[in-house]
């Protein structure tokens, strides 16, 4: 029978999928002899059964009584008992941490009766077992009951009135505890549940739902974290922090998740529970401060951290409390971090001897460097600062200040750059926090919901910027010397400093970017990226080239690391003042005419591919032959019309343009007169356009042009461009490679034919998605995509990663196919896919040459082949 319920002492940190992160990690902290509270943690799969069957499964009631009276007996105590009871926490926990996103309550096993029975283990401390117990109806009350977090927010506040909670005696507590009795039978028409084992097993249900909380499915979309996996559950005794002032809860980083430097980084708040650190409800102290508090637990913390750094190799967050002068670990996991710290840790480690190179590289994303790419604040530049706060999440932000998720979605939903502003966000803030492009919060640390939620999307924030008086409802804060910043106001924010700034800061290049480009590396992060990046491409086997159609391109694409160019678009060329020179080829009614046209576009076709040739400096460029339907190049067909309708000097040659434009219209462009059709139907063209490449070629010493044609989904077509290419190059006396896009359907499943025709496969997987999938992204993406994202159908937009299933499938056929007639067969991809991680990761799966992407991304498809090679067909790239 399946086993649903494991010990601490039996689960090891590899268990994450059954015993979800956090169960997985108190297991490995409870076997490494850490000091942490007994318990056991019921599984994922107890809690797929349960959200797909409707109720929990068979034998998991009895499993879980087993595990209790266990901890029951190991504690000395049984749950909820009058005279001495033993409380639990019940704690969700996934694979992948949603931090705040799922349901968790404190102090189950509180009634009435134990309530006394609290206050007298306490050493007669009332005040501290009715502190419990309103905790615990409010936390349950929301999570398990449903009931609306605020009516018990607004009775203790109005209670508390100018005093913080801690001020707050035995008897107040003890009749806000009937208050929100009151509010827990008027809300649900029952009284709150006193029997403890009901009040678990209620706890345990609510925390199963919570996997599926509105919330907690936005976030798992954004990170990308499949929506099946579900939540194991974390059953474990109670400790407590809000004993007195000789007690306390804290959360500690081993290492600045921020810079990534080595010290002690963590808040820690005295006489508190759990969640009061996270959720801002007192201003935390930095966490050296308890070394003048409780030395003796100072010190115990500081080497469990650094047991713990050396036991996972990694940066580490921790939860701790400690209750009487006694330190208890209440979770641990690798931390997230910001990306300049990811490329700072990793390299610190292997200094340290704790890791090698390979497994630094494993260690940084190719969406962190892209994240280092980003443009910061212009430090010359005039700027208006009203505040500082701190450096949550780096990045430059700018935007207008808005104060609600909802406005936020709402402006950014037009296309306005939005600052969330926010006394403190909570996770019902997502859907603006993803919106915005920038958070600001007026409280909080480093550990707060908005830093911690920030940081793991790399969005930038600035958090507990306390100067500024926050009013969400009057939509507006005030800042130092009576600077008010109303909705709709420019906010420049800068996560890096923790710097706000009133109106618009001009923005620069980022130092990764300058030494990209060229430059020296300026500091110790530049150097670690320079490390990572000699390291990828030391273990590389995917090439990496540009999609570059200028000569400025190309070059950047140089000194970015590319090997060659895998696209070069020509449509371009055949716009600005040469548009005139196209429509004479579209109006040409005789031979002569459309000879005339070409012969002039010729020697500027050519002139263009030297410029390219020349950047590239001997490596291959893969040139396309033209692509996009010809009426792209013509006037608009509305346009044209109102001017021949209602202008004096209409030309016959307007007239004859019209008549063009209305020939060429298509109902459906995209699957019209475009790519290889084109070059069949319009003679001359293809050739015009092969004889410019091949006396550009002959005039660079060591061009190397690779021709391309597009569209092809047959061999014949392929087979006629082909041989008048190749008696072209023969006349010129150039070697150039000839090949094909694969990026309509037929063509893939008709490769090993194709292959006989061509030197080079090419994955144009933008149209080749279209196709496969039957939409046009022109008009998909705004009517639809969001709709399918919801409902699940895609997880990510196969625009943006390679769709695996199905379109990656016919990318198999063709290499399996195409290799199979052409063993040399070269293959490479040139679609926007070319830069995305997982992309990338595929290609290399597939086993392609080269990836081709724009030359901004191309120090992200570096590492991502790097980090595709070491990772042997593991293509997690999160
Ligand atoms: P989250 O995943 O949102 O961080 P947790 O399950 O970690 O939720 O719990 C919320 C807070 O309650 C944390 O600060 C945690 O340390 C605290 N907590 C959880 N279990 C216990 C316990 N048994 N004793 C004391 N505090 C606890
Ligand atoms: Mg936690
Ligand atoms: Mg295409």
């Amino acid at each position: 029978m399946a086993k649903y319920v494991y010990d601490f002492t039996e689960g090891n940190k590899n268990q994450k999928d059954l015993l979800g992160g956090k169960g997985a990690n108190l297991a490995e902290m409870t076997n490494l002899g850490l000091p942490v509270p007994p318990g056991f943690t019921i599984t994922t799969e107890a809690c797929r059964h349960y959200l797909a069957e409707g109720a929990v499964p068979d034998g998991l009631d009895q499993e879980v009584a087993k595990h209790l009276s266990a901890l029951e007996t190991v504690m000395g105590r049984k749950l909820g008992q009058a005279d001495d009871p033993l409380l639990v926490s019940v704690r969700s926990g996934a694979k992948f941490s949603m931090p705040g996103m799922m349901e968790t309550v404190l102090n189950i096993g509180l009634n009435d009766e134990s309530v006394h029975g609290l206050a007298k283990q306490a050493g007669d401390n009332e005040r501290f077992a009715w502190d419990s117990y309103r905790r615990l109806i409010q936390m349950f009350g929301k999570t398990v009951l449903g009931i609306d977090g605020d009516l018990f927010e607004r009775a203790l506040d109005a209670l508390k009135g100018e005093r913080q909670d801690t001020e707050l005696g035995a008897a107040e507590l003890q009749r806000l505890v009937e208050t929100y009795k009151g509010i827990v039978r008027e809300r649900t028409g029952r009284d709150f549940p006193t029997d403890p084992r009901e009040q678990m097993r209620l706890a345990v249900m609510a925390v199963f739902d919570s996997w599926n909380a509105p919330r907690a499915i936005l976030y798992r979309r954004q990170e990308r974290i499949p929506a099946d996996l579900g939540t194991a559950v974390n059953v474990m005794a109670m400790v407590f922090g809000n004993y007195g002032d000789d007690s306390g809860t804290g959360v500690a980083f081993t290492r600045d998740p921020g810079s990534g430097r080595q010290g002690v980084y963590g808040d820690y708040l005295q006489n508190a529970q759990g969640e009061d650190v996270v959720a801002g409800i007192r201003n935390t102290i930095p966490l050296q401060e308890l070394e003048r508090i409780d030395k003796h637990s100072y010190d115990e913390l500081l080497g469990i951290m650094e047991t713990l750094e050396n036991h996972y190799r990694d940066l580490c967050d921790i939860e701790f409390t400690i209750e009487r002068g006694k330190l208890w670990m209440l979770q641990t996991r690798v931390g997230k971090r910001t990306a300049a710290a990811a490329f700072r840790i990793a390299t610190q480690l292997v200094d340290q001897g704790l890791i090698t190179m390979d497994e630094a590289v494993m260690r940084v994303t190719g969406d962190q460097l892209a994240q280092l790419m980003f443009p910061r604040f212009d430090e010359g530049a005039d700027r208006k600062r009203i505040t500082k706060g701190m450096n949550a999440s780096p990045g430059a932000a700018v935007g207008r200040a808005v104060f609600s998720s909802e406005r936020a979605v709402e402006l950014a939903g037009q296309g306005e750059d939005v600052i969330l502003v926010r006394r403190e966000t909570n996770p019902d803030d997502l859907a603006g926090m993803i919106a915005a492009r920038g958070v600001l919060t007026s409280r909080g640390g480093k550990t707060s919901h908005a830093a911690v939620v920030a940081r793991g999307m790399g969005k930038t924030c600035v958090c507990g910027a306390e100067e500024l008086d926050v009013d969400t409802a009057g939509k507006r804060f005030v800042a130092p010397g009576g600077v008010v910043v109303s909705e709709g106001d420019v906010l420049s924010i800068d996560g890096t400093t923790g710097e706000v700034f009133l109106g618009e800061v001009a923005v620069v290049d980022s130092a990764v970017v300058e030494y990209f480009e060229g430059a020296e590396p300026a500091d110790d992060l530049v150097r670690a990226v320079d490390r990572m990046m000699r390291h990828a491409d030391g273990v590389r086997r995917l090439g990496v080239r540009a999609n570059a159609d200028t000569p400025q391109d190309a070059a950047r694409s140089r000194r970015f690391g590319a090997e060659g160019i895998g696209l070069c678009r020509t449509e371009h060329m055949f716009l600005g003042d040469r548009r005139q020179l196209v429509e004479e080829l579209v109006l040409a009614s005789t031979d002569e005419e459309r000879r005339s046209a070409l012969d002039k576009l010729e020697p500027l076709q050519k002139s263009d591919f030297i410029g390219i040739f020349q950047a590239m400096e001997g490596a291959p460029v893969t040139i396309r032959l033209i692509d996009p339907p010809l009426h792209e190049f013509l006037p608009d067909i509305v346009d044209l019309s109102v001017k021949i309708a209602t202008s004096r000097d209409v030309t016959d040659k307007d007239h004859r343009l019209l008549a063009a434009v209305k020939r060429l219209h298509e109902q459906n462009p995209m699957l019209g007169l475009r790519g290889v059709r084109l070059g069949l139907v319009i003679p001359g063209l293809f050739a015009m356009q092969v004889r410019a490449i091949a006396q550009a070629a002959a005039e660079v010493p060591g061009a190397r042009p690779e021709i391309m044609i597009p569209l092809v989904a047959s061999v014949q077509e392929l087979e006629a461009v082909r041989e008048e290419a190749v008696r072209i190059l023969a006349e010129t006396g150039v070697e150039a490679l000839i090949g094909t896009m694969i990026e309509v359907p037929r063509a893939a499943l008709t490769a090993g034919r194709i292959a006989e025709a061509a030197e080079f496969f090419s994955f144009g997987t933008n149209d080749l998605t279209q196709m496969a999938w039957g939409f046009s992204r022109d008009d998909v993406e705004a009517s639809f995509f969001s709709r399918y994202l919801e409902l699940g159908i895609f997880g990510v937009s196969p625009f943006e990663t390679l769709d695996r299933e199905g379109v990656g499938r016919l990318v198999e056929i063709a290499v399996r196919e195409g290799r199979a007639a052409r063993p040399d067969l070269h293959l490479g991809i040139c679609g926007e896919h070319g830069g995305d991680p997982d992309s990338v990761h595929f290609c290399h799966e597939v086993g392609l040459d080269y990836v081709s992407c724009s030359p901004f991304r191309i120090p992200v498809a570096r590492l991502e082949s790097g980090r595709a090679a070491l990772s042997g067909g593991d293509s997690d790239t999160r």
